[in-house]
């Protein structure tokens, strides 16, 4: 290996102690079979660029990412026969005759052949995260049909470009797995194109998922771990069951299993998941001890079925944030596509950079959609009768999953984007956290309810706080009360001489 693609510098914790592992070194190492093969690329690759990020102000253009509805990337196992080694294809408009600083859809189709077979495909696919954040001037976030891409403008006046891009990864495909025998790389840019190949992706991945829903926690031996991103999230390690896919959403078990068998030295590495200790937080004694060795002991315990106690970490790059909304006891979802603010005032980015980067954070956790469609959705929390508000594209994206006495008791920011709203919502529909969440799974109470009722205190506080004016819809949705209770206060403050009308 090269030195230059040796952590010369700065290491973060949890790379370096992976890196003792001799195992790991030669996993990681971009092996580069000769200097002379990169010569065609005008910026440097090498693991020392991953991390690095690029802000708006330093772009040329971004390709996917949240202003743009289609983007996404896949492999595709073929046979030989079928792969032109190396040959790489833009299909739309390359870098150069796009308007600097807009937002584009892409869709980048990697063709593999060799000793591969399909199970494969996911994992292979991982590598595209991995290996554009190895090229100097590019930055990549996200997996699937949410992708999002930036290339600099430093990169772009060196001369790289889309083609460019397509031959690095067709190169390392072949030069890092010995079973990949043959590559080729077509990236669309045109926009009906990146559609068709979004919307087929989309089916391709539900069909694994239905396969994968049969399976259960309790019956599965191993489960596995990634520790990819933690060049991003130190300490965060994602366990893979049957029942919770990693929070990218790119990796289900299935993928995890296929990833190992590809490369036991690799990210994903089986476990055992021990003793379960407690079955509605999903609290084993195997993965306890797992994500402690894989996050350097940082982190110790973890439910992986509740955001609360123990909860399973979050990286940088899941599909959705579930969030604790104290004012209902509730819990809203939010997606990368909404960018909004939720009813508590913050968007998915505010709220994603609190997240903890890999630290346990209660309350407030990146996760997958396919979590979503689990059933030990959120099961120690009451699951989707504790979910109180989402995006609406979201709800009509999970809607299936949602049970059918829930589906018209959830918020979206059609009917709520304040607290207020949602207070007055959620008791309108009796929602229940108003009364107490039942959760599920043991039928056990979990939550007491609003606590409902209005003092007269309170009530002259309020008026104070509005300045004499009072909106009886407004105030009695803020205590959880209904108006007639509101009205009725009122009247008595005003017999008892506290109010004047
Ligand atoms: S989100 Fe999890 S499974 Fe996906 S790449 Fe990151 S660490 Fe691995």
């Amino acid at each position: 290996m090269s030195e230059e693609f040796v952590m010369g510098g700065k290491r973060e914790t949890a790379f370096e102690r992976e890196w003792e592992r001799p195992e790991f070194r030669d996993f990681m190492k971009l092996s580069l079979k000769t200097e002379a093969s990169w010569d065609d690329i005008p910026v440097a690759v090498g693991r020392q660029f991953e991390g690095e990020r690029i802000r708006a102000s330093d772009m040329y253009c971004e390709f996917g990412g949240p202003k743009v509805e289609y983007k996404g990337e896949r492999v595709v196992i073929k046979s030989e026969e079928e792969v032109e080694d190396q040959k790489v294809e833009v299909v739309g408009p390359d870098v150069d005759q796009l308007e600097p600083g807009g937002s584009y859809p892409i869709f980048t189709l990697v063709e593999c052949a060799g000793e591969l077979s399909p199970a494969m495909e996911i994992n292979l696919s991982a590598r595209i995260h991995h290996w554009t954040n190895f090229i100097n001037g590019m930055m990549h976030l996200n997996a699937r049909d949410d992708i999002w891409i930036r290339i600099s403008k430093e990169a772009v006046e060196k001369g790289m470009n889309l083609k460019k891009y397509g031959t690095v990864l067709a190169r390392l495909y072949v030069s890092e797995f010995p079973r990949v025998h043959k590559c080729q790389v077509t990236i669309f840019t045109e926009p009906e194109k990146v559609k068709e190949h979004v919307e087929e992706m989309r089916r391709y991945y539900e069909e694994k998922e239905r396969a994968l829903a049969q399976m259960k926690e309790e019956d599965t031996r191993p489960w596995y771990s990634c520790t990819l991103c933690q060049s991003f999230a130190s300490a965060h390690v994602c366990l893979i069951t049957p029942e919770r896919p990693a929070n990218c959403g790119a990796i289900t078990w299935a993928d995890a299993k296929a990833g190992y068998e590809m490369e036991p030295t690799g990210a994903w590495q089986p476990f055992d998941p021990g003793e379960c200790l407690d079955p509605i937080r999903g609290e084993w004694s195997g993965a306890n001890k797992e994500i402690e060795n894989r996050s350097g002991g940082i982190n110790k315990r973890v439910n992986l079925h509740s955001l609360f106690g123990y909860p399973h970490t979050s990286c940088g790059c899941f599909e959705m944030i579930a969030f604790y909304i104290p004012e209902v006891d509730g819990i809203g979802l939010v997606d990368r596509k909404y960018t909004k603010p939720t009813p508590n005032k913050l968007p998915f980015s505010t709220m994603a950079a609190r997240t903890g980067g890999g630290m346990q954070v209660e309350g407030l956790l990146g996760c997958s959609k396919g979590y979503a469609r689990s059933r030990k959705f959120w099961q120690a929390d009451g699951g989707w009768y504790r979910i109180v508000w989402m995006p609406s594209h979201l709800k009509q994206e999970l809607l299936d999953y949602i049970p059918e006495d829930m589906r018209d008791k959830i918020a979206t920011e059609k009917e709520a984007n304040s607290i207020e709203e949602l207070k007055k919502f959620l008791m309108e529909k009796d929602h229940p956290v108003v009364k107490g969440v039942v959760r599920p799974v043991d039928g056990k109470k979990i939550t007491e309810g609003w606590k409902v009722g209005l003092t007269k205190e309170a009530l002259l506080e309020y008026i104070e706080e509005h300045e004499g004016e009072i909106d009886l819809e407004e105030c009695a949705a803020e205590f959880g009360v209904t108006e007639e209770e509101v009205e009725k206060l009122i009247n008595e403050l005003v017999e008892e001489g506290v109010l004047e009308m």
